[in-house]
């Protein structure tokens, strides 16, 4: 079981993972914030051992063996590759970087170490996700032409921070959400996007010219397009994922969200029926799959490759906005 160091005092781990961590058997040993004082409050609430505002000492001590890096986006690579260097696996949040370099560099940081590098897409780990992608497998819809996802969701005032005022911190809704359409797209499809246009909106929440609402179509290389809108401004609207093919549907409801919940219809000329759930928590999912693949027992739900190619969809769906062009997509690993 693994011994986990948390760098970055972050919601999400608050919130998700350091229950997942403990979940499945393993053990929180340490947590670095950047400010002594939060490292120390921040241990002592969620009764982590350790604390420290030294990455070095983070990494330094024997009772760490993986990271779980959480902070704002401009600070993963640097903490990333420190890490690695250090010889600990790394659970890496998304996005992985500011740039596809960046983002490149860390992986190779990994591999050349012998380290695990996955990053945290959860929604891969969706029993609604994983029995769309079974579905399609099994060619219950026949050939898949269109997708369309919904992923346009209210911030929460706690987290109107560096996501809606600091773009040097990797703010905005594009590199927050979109990154995620396109993982779970890669994911249920099994198919990889070539190019992507979109528009981006300003609906009061994004300061400093940061998108708080994007849609766009991203092409794929089977030839479907896909839909995509996402937002933090949109209190109502509810999740979705659909695969349209050529002989049925497929109708996520519920599903882009970070609980284990959501159903799936599929709908064909023999009618309409859900199909069979076994809901699992996300996060703990993934970190189970991470501490599988640490004991070299396959591979984490979404490898640092995954990271690096959703990473470069968002980066050309940013473009695309800004140029008001469809934007090819080009994967470099
Ligand atoms: P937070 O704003 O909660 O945390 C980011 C950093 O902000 C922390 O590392 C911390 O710095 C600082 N911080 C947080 N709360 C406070 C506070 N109350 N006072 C002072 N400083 C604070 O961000 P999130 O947890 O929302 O996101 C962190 C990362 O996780 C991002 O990369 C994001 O994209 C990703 N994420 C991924 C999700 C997923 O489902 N995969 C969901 C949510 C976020 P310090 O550590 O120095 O104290």
């Amino acid at each position: 079981m693994l011994k986990w160091g948390l760098i970055g005092a972050s919601t999400i781990a608050a919130e998700h993972m350091i229950g997942a961590f403990r979940a499945v058997g393993g053990d929180v040993t340490a947590v670095m914030s950047a400010n002594p004082e939060r490292a120390a409050s921040y241990a002592k609430t969620h009764a982590i051992g350790r604390s420290t505002s030294e990455l070095d000492e983070l990494l330094g001590a024997g009772d760490v063996d993986a990271v779980y890096v959480s902070t704002t986006n401009d600070l993963h690579r640097d903490q990333v590759i420190a890490a690695a260097k250090a010889g600990k696996h790394v659970l890496c949040e998304k996005p992985l970087a500011l740039t596809a370099g960046d983002a490149r560099a860390m992986v190779a940081a990994c591999r050349s170490a012998g380290v695990v590098i996955a990053t945290n897409h959860h929604l891969r780990n969706a029993a609604t996700h994983r029995a769309m992608r079974e579905a399609i497998k099994q060619g219950r819809i026949g050939k898949p032409l269109f997708a369309r996802v919904f992923h346009a969701v209210y911030l929460p005032p706690h987290l109107q921070g560096w996501r809606i005022t600091k773009p040097e911190a990797g703010g905005g809704v594009i590199l927050d959400i979109t990154v995620h359409d396109t993982d779970t797209l890669r994911f249920v499809l099994d198919d990889e996007p070539v190019a992507v246009s979109a528009m981006t909106s300003h609906g009061g929440l994004g300061t400093s010219g940061l998108e708080d609402g994007v849609m766009g179509v991203m092409r794929f290389s089977s030839g479907l397009i896909a839909q995509f809108h996402d937002a933090f401004t949109t209190r109502y609207a509810k999740t979705g994922f659909e695969v349209h093919g050529e002989d049925g549907s497929l109708i996520g409801r519920d599903c882009m969200t970070q609980l284990p919940q959501g159903e799936v219809l599929l709908r064909t000329e023999a009618g309409e029926e859900a199909l069979p759930l076994a809901h699992e928590p996300l996060y703990e999912r993934s970190v189970r799959l991470f501490q599988d693949a640490v004991a070299g027992r396959g591979a984490p739900s979404a490898s640092g490759e995954d990271g690096i190619k959703s990473l470069t969809v968002a980066l050309a769906t940013l473009e695309a906005a800004s140029r008001a062009r469809e934007i090819p997509v080009h994967f470099e690993l």
